[in-house]
């Protein structure tokens, strides 16, 4: 009976430390209030959305779509991340955006590493709309330039302070990193791919599936 009541008391704990937005009307509302929270469609950038097929860590598709969103103010920095770019001939290629919390949780199983998978018991950057995930393309050709390793490659190579690679990947790396940098965005050091939207802490965590939106 007491070992009940301490879960129950750990559960609540948690459950108060970590509000997580299921609601899509508690969605909606604070939307309206504030524009910057409404979730916006990636449309003008070009996607491969991996976790809506069965190429990628855990070869299910978690999506039911292959749509992007992230946070109007994350949304427009990207658009302008794109702009920075084109006149050198490269672009973007956006993996994922916003990720509804249960994924996260779906995720976690698995891997079971916060360096490369957001522990439940905090939530991810994702889960608030505020990161992406993504890489360069030439825009003639839409080839993905070279960098240290695939999307979601959960080894040491990934990480942005792993410098034995090729010169070119290194330039790669970096093109990607200070074009993001400038725009508002932050690298995350384990992952070459994944940056946060600064002010990030200001949205809440959802849960609410892509076909609400
Ligand atoms: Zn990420």
């Amino acid at each position: 009976m007491r070992r009940a009541v301490v879960l129950l008391l750990t559960l609540v704990a948690c459950a108060h430390h970590l509000r997580v937005v299921r609601d899509l009307g508690a969605y909606q509302r604070a939307a309206q209030l504030d524009p910057d929270q409404r979730l916006v469609e990636i449309t003008s950038i070009p996607t491969d959305v991996r976790y809506a097929t069965s190429n990628n860590f855990m070869h299910t598709p978690l999506y039911p779509t292959a749509r992007v969103f992230l946070r109007a103010p994350a949304a427009r920095a990207l658009e302008d991340v794109e702009r920075d770019l084109a006149p050198r001939g490269l672009g973007l290629k956006v993996f994922d955006g916003y990720r509804p919390y249960s994924v996260t949780v779906r995720m976690w199983e698995p891997i079971k590493n916060p360096d490369f998978v957001a522990d439940p018991a905090k939530g991810s950057r994702h889960n608030r709309g505020a990161a992406v995930d993504l890489t360069l393309i030439d825009l003639k050709t839409g080839a993905e330039l070279a960098m240290p390793t695939p999307y979601d490659d959960f080894t040491p190579r990934a990480r942005q302070d792993f410098n034995d690679l090729a010169p070119e990947v290194m330039a790669n790396r970096a093109t990607l990193r200070e074009a993001m940098t400038r725009h508002g965005f932050d690298p995350l050091p384990s992952e070459w791919w994944h940056f946060d939207y600064r002010g990030w802490e200001r949205f809440d965590l959802l849960d609410i599936p892509f076909a609400a939106f």
